[in-house]
Formats: C-alpha cells, sequence, structure tokens
C-alpha cells in the first residue's frame, strides 16, 4: 500500500528553533535579538497607531470578510506601485506593470520566481545570484523553484563593508541573462546598501550582461525613516529601461507581520507593445496565483489600503516610520558608545555606518553560542542582531555580555 514512511526528517528551520528555544529559555534576562520583528523601548510589540485608526475605520456595517479577486485589492495594489516607484512614474503611466497581491513579501519572492522560471527561455536551468549572505530564504525559494542559486560576493569580513568590486566581477563572469537577487534598500544581514555611485556600476554590468534585477524591498522606509529615499535604487533601475521585478513586503513598515501584506510587481521595460506584454503576464501570474492560493488574504490589504490612499494616514505614517527607523538609529549608536568607552577589544564603528533593523556584528559562532548559554542571549549564528531587540532596560546586560564573550 501507499506510504511515506520513507521521508526522512528535516532540520528545523533555525531561526524558528532560534525562537522556540527562546520561549523555551525562563531566565527573566533573556534577550531576543533573532527575529527581524520591531520592538518599542518596553520591548513589546508596537502595533502603529496608524495601523489601529485605519482598522477602526474599516468596521463599517458594510465591511465583511469577502474573497478578494485573484489578483487582489485593486486600490491598494494601485497605492503600492505608486508607493515603490513614485506618483510620476512613466511605467506606471504606460501601463507596463503586472502587479498581484502576495501573501507578504516571501510570498512575492515566491510568486516571482515560480514565474520566471516557468517562462524564461533555453534549455538550461536558469541562474539565480543571490548576495553572500542574505536572507537564508532566498536560496530556498529560488533551488525550489528550479534555479540553479549562486551567490555573488557582498560582504567583506575584513573590511566590514560591501565588496563591490568582487561582486561586479562576479556578474560580469555570471551567464549573461541571469536573474540577480538585489536587496532594494536596508540589506539583510548586513545592514548595508551599496552608495548611488555603486548602485550605477551594479546597473551598467547588469544593463551589459542582460541580466534581470529582481528588487527584494522588505523594509522600504525603514533604512533611512524616508519611503521615497529608499525605493531610489529601484526607481533608478526602472528609469534606466531595464525589465524588473520587485517583491514588496508590508509586514515591517506597517508592523503587520501576522497579516502578510505584500505584492509581486514585473516591470516591463518601455517599448510600443509593452502594456499588451504586461496584461500577458498578469495572465499567467493570475493562473500561478490561483493554483497557489486561489486570492490573497484580505484583512491586512484593507487596512494598508486605507493608510495608503489616505493623505492625512499617510502622513501619521510616515511620521511612525521615522519614529521606528530614529529608535534603531539610536540604538546602534548607544551599542557603540557603550563598548567604546569600555574598551571592548574590536572596532565597532560599523554600528554606525549599518543601517536598518539589522546588525551584523561580526560576532564568532563560539562567542555567539557563549552569548545563549551563559547569557540566554539570542541571535542568528551569522552574528546577525535585530537591533530592534535592546531596549533601554536590557542595553547595559548587553554591553556586559557583550564584552564578557569578546574578552
Ligand atoms: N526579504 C527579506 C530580505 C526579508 O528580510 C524578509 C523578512 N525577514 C522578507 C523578504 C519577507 O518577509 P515577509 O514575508 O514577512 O514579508
Amino acid at each position: 500500500a501507499f506510504t511515506m514512511a520513507n521521508v526522512p526528517e528535516a532540520p528545523e528551520d533555525p531561526l524558528y528553533r532560534l525562537m522556540r528555544e527562546y520561549r523555551q529559555d525562563t531566565n527573566e534576562k533573556k534577550i531576543d535579538l533573532g527575529i527581524g520583528a520591531y520592538r518599542d523601548e518596553h520591548g513589546k510589540p508596537w502595533v502603529l497607531p496608524v495601523v489601529k485608526k485605519a482598522e477602526a475605520l474599516l468596521q463599517t456595517p458594510e465591511f465583511n470578510h469577502e474573497y478578494l479577486p485573484i489578483r487582489g485589492l485593486d486600490s491598494f495594489l494601485a497605492a503600492a506601485q505608486r508607493l515603490m516607484l513614485g506618483n510620476d512614474s512613466p511605467a506606471i503611466h504606460e501601463n507596463r506593470i503586472s502587479s498581484m497581491q502576495t501573501v507578504s513579501g516571501t510570498g512575492a519572492v515566491h510568486l516571482g520566481a515560480t514565474f520566471i522560471s516557468r517562462f524564461c527561455r533555453g534549455t538550461e536551468r536558469p541562474k539565480a545570484l543571490i548576495s553572500d549572505p542574505t536572507w537564508p530564504n532566498h536560496y530556498q525559494i529560488f533551488s525550489q523553484s528550479e534555479f540553479d542559486v549562486q551567490y555573488y560576493p557582498y560582504y567583506s569580513v575584513e573590511t566590514q563593508k560591501i565588496d563591490i568590486k568582487a561582486m561586479i566581477r562576479c556578474l560580469e563572469e555570471a551567464p549573461s541573462k541571469s536573474l540577480v537577487v538585489l536587496q532594494g534598500c536596508a540589506h539583510n544581514p548586513t545592514g548595508l546598501d551599496p552608495s548611488k555611485e555603486e548602485w550605477s556600476q551594479i546597473a551598467d554590468v547588469m544593463a551589459e550582461k542582460g541580466h534581470l534585477p529582481f528588487f527584494d524591498n522588505a523594509y522600504q522606509g525603514f533604512a533611512s525613516g524616508d519611503l521615497t529615499q529608499d525605493s531610489w535604487a529601484c526607481r533608478y533601475f526602472i528609469g534606466r529601461g531595464f525589465e524588473c521585478c520587485i517583491a514588496q513586503s508590508f509586514a515591517k513598515n506597517l508592523g503587520m507581520y501576522g497579516e502578510r501584506v505584500g505584492t509581486f510587481h514585473y516591470i516591463c521595460s518601455p517599448s510600443p507593445d509593452a502594456s499588451h506584454i504586461a496584461d500577458r503576464i498578469s495572465s499567467q501570474l493570475a493562473i500561478l496565483q490561483r493554483a497557489h492560493i486561489s486570492n490573497p488574504p484580505a484583512y491586512g490589504a484593507h487596512i494598508a489600503s486605507r493608510v495608503l490612499n489616505d493623505p492625512e494616514l499617510f502622513a501619521q505614517w510616515q511620521h511612525e516610520l521615522g519614529i521606528m527607523s530614529s529608535r534603531l538609529t539610536k540604538v546602534r549608536e548607544e551599542i557603540r558608545s557603550k563598548l567604546e568607552a569600555r574598551e571592548t577589544p574590536g572596532s565597532w564603528a560599523f554600528l554606525s555606518t549599518q543601517i536598518g533593523m539589522f546588525s551584523y556584528t561580526g560576532l564568532s559562532k563560539d562567542q555567539i553560542r557563549l552569548l545563549k548559554s551563559k547569557w540566554h542571549i539570542y541571535m542568528t549564528e551569522n552574528g546577525r542582531i535585530s537591533v530592534a531587540g535592546l531596549n533601554p532596560n536590557n542595553m547595559e546586560y548587553f554591553i556586559d555580555a557583550v564584552d564578557d564573550v569578546v574578552r
């Protein structure tokens, strides 16, 4: 008879294992620096007041829980396009974008990967290039979508900076028409983004090789605190006429992690036929979407649509994003100044140059293990800390711990 008895056991996802270990730790001084979710200065999740307001506005007698269309909520999708590309984007006005609402950023990367893998021409498996290091799910998603996944150099341990030369060389040597995953801003896990000059070098080599940029934008508003500035890289590539994929997540910037609000956009390069191509792409994305999830989750999209489409709520949202991003900057500065004041061995200047939700500490595996076993401090094995996990109540304890393990 049919049996699945020989299915081998797969390892638990390292990040979710870390979260479980943290939950099970009964020490009252424990600190969670693992998952990338914002915490306020009391260490608590923060429901953005603007989200609460939008939620309250939804509660009319007409509100219901009906299905959305396959593509998602139109008012949300249109606003999401404008947020990422700008109100005056020619791509929007020329109708050369196909957009689908997705199960947050993960669903957007997945839908895009599935689509490209299915429809790119050629007999060989398409190549996907992802940064070394990157969000671990990039590897999983693209390899499960039949891509041959390779890493391009990104972070240099020696300089604690982006190794732009090595990155460019790798993109140059890759087979032409490779898919290249780029993080639009606030790179996870390094907290380091290319400068505008470096983005233009990346665009040059990508144009020369005919590569497809696939932007993963999970942190718009978290890099600079400014939504427009944080979409600069995407807009720049689109402005140069690239055909382009964008995965957009509202998990972090609206603090709606569990509601799974996101979009996938495929932007066609300018041509007389571009809007027809975009229509055909939309028709295929709809087939994939129907088979995956039928239609995307509605509740979070309704909230996001309110915030994005109402000028007053939008202004409030920008203000609240500023609160989150400036707290993270302040925490970074504090870690640095406290470690320097202690004369903790090592160079801590990187803390002020890195941006976004994470800091890449360069702590060794042994030090990270010791932080967990002796100090009950939980961070991922690559030495990344989610800066939001620190606050005035646990900062000194964290500094004591780091000082202890590096000495
Ligand atoms: N991309 C990157 C780079 C991320 O860091 C994350 C969240 N950890 C995501 C995508 C997806 O997040 P979500 O599915 O929650 O939107």
